[in-house]
């Protein structure tokens, strides 16, 4: 069965450099489900502006049109803090023996070490690293020990085994970011063409990042 790819983020809001990156993933790994996953209450992160059912709102129907894009909401529907090695470990639960990529952008990556219980997270799954703009992949430290140990460039290897790899991938470089959003908007500008239409209009009508941009 192909491997099916775990996307968490905040996602306050969605944007095209998180869509493209998750398609050209899908693509390019032959997943055969990429699952949009947001977080409930971030526990690495000052606390997103629009709240979880918003953000959630906003993932929704900005993968509405893609086959295999889906939505798991089990971070917002849980109350507290979700650690990722939990929600992986859930998943791991529900699919026994499947590959399961979990997708991270390069500044995520970066902050892995901070994450709880990390290293455990190669026992659930594989991580896939795409490159984002400004982000520089490591090569000494913990991380840069980790892309020796686990590092592969075999796709094939991501099928075959269930877990523990780690895959860097090149991406289109997509210079968007939420907080630059958020900011861009508040600052009562437009964000057309950054985030797809359906996440622009419900932006405008709940006005969650405080000015509206007609
Ligand atoms: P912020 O700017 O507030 O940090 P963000 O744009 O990074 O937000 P998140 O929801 O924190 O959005 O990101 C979720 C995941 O998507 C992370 O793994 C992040 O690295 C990745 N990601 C976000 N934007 C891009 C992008 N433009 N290109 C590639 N990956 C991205």
């Amino acid at each position: 069965m192909r491997p099916l790819g775990i996307f968490g983020g905040t996602f306050d809001p969605i944007h095209f450099g998180h869509l493209r990156t998750a398609f050209e993933l899908q693509q390019s790994l032959g997943l055969a489900e990429v699952r949009f996953l947001p977080t409930g209450d971030p526990p690495h992160r000052s606390e997103p502006l629009a709240d979880a059912n918003l953000r959630l709102a906003m993932v929704r129907a900005a993968v509405a049109d893609q086959r295999g894009f889906t939505v798991d909401d089990r971070e917002v529907r849980r109350a507290g803090v979700s650690y990722s090695v939990e929600t992986m470990d859930a998943l791991r639960e529900e699919f026994a023996d499947r590959s399961l990529c979990l997708l991270l952008g390069m500044d995520a990556f970066l902050g892995l070490p901070g994450w709880h219980r990390w290293q455990e997270l190669f026992d659930l799954v594989h991580v896939i690293v795409a490159h984002r703009p400004g982000w520089k992949a490591p090569t000494k430290g913990p991380l840069g020990e980790l892309l020796v140990d686990r590092g592969t460039g075999s796709v094939q290897e991501l099928r075959q085994a269930p877990a523990g790899r780690l895959y860097i991938q090149a991406v289109t470089q997509l210079e968007i970011s939420s907080t630059e959003l958020r900011q861009l908007i508040e600052a009562g500008h437009d964000p057309r063409y950054l985030v797809p239409d359906s996440v622009r209009e419900i932006i405008r009508e709940s006005r969650c990042y405080a000015r509206s941009h007609d």
